[in-house]
């Protein structure tokens, strides 16, 4: 009686430790099922949240500037040995212009200015000779009005707030009146000390 019942205690033990390993089984495969699933699922999340934030942050930070930056990068010209290769061919600065205007820049890292670029085309190819300023009638952060360029102009020049390479509606403006001035002359604008953009070029 006590050995049957140890015996039947026994079996009863056997079949729960059965049934729980099969329940430790199966909470184990799924387990492992789902951890692929959840690594991949907290990356996904991670990520995204990771990506909001940079946009979240940058809007306040830099305002819709964010976009004009990304914009700027993919649509801009860099200089190099005072020589820009871009969409209407190159453009070469004699070297004490490029110094000159480089100068300007420098100078004017806390107002926008304007520049003119005075050269001539032949083919597809600018050439700037030298840079003239002219008299600014206003100026700051985002903004500069000044006279306009004077005849030999070949780009009439601007900067733009630091990587800020978009042309503003009201560039467009003052591109129509440097078309009517000269149909070779185009805008550029400056917008770091090696990186601009063009408007207006054939
Ligand atoms: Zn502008």
């Amino acid at each position: 009686m006590e050995k049957a019942g140890s015996l039947k205690n026994s079996e009863e033990n056997n079949e729960k430790a059965i049934g729980k390993n099969e329940k430790d089984n199966e909470i184990i495969s799924g387990k492992e099922e789902s951890e692929g699933f959840r690594i991949f699922k907290k990356a996904i999340i991670v990520f995204v949240s990771i990506f909001l934030m940079f946009l979240f942050l940058s809007y306040f930070l830099l305002g819709n500037n964010i976009f004009d930056i990304l914009a700027s990068r993919s649509s801009s010209f860099t200089a190099s040995n005072g020589r820009i290769i871009f969409g209407g061919g190159t453009i070469t600065f004699q070297e004490e212009a490029y110094q000159n205007l480089l100068e300007i820049y420098n100078e004017n890292q806390q107002h926008e200015f304007k520049a003119c670029l005075m050269g001539y085309k032949s083919g597809k190819n600018y050439f700037v000779e030298k840079i003239e300023a002219p008299k600014i009638i206003s100026q700051d952060f985002s903004s500069v009005r000044a006279e306009p360029c004077r005849e030999g102009t070949i780009i009439d020049l601007h900067s733009h707030p630091y990587k800020s390479c978009y042309l503003s509606v009201h560039d467009l403006t003052t591109l129509k009146y440097v078309k009517a001035a000269n149909k070779d002359a185009f805008l550029g604008v400056m917008c770091e000390p090696d990186r601009f953009n063009f408007y207006g070029y054939d």
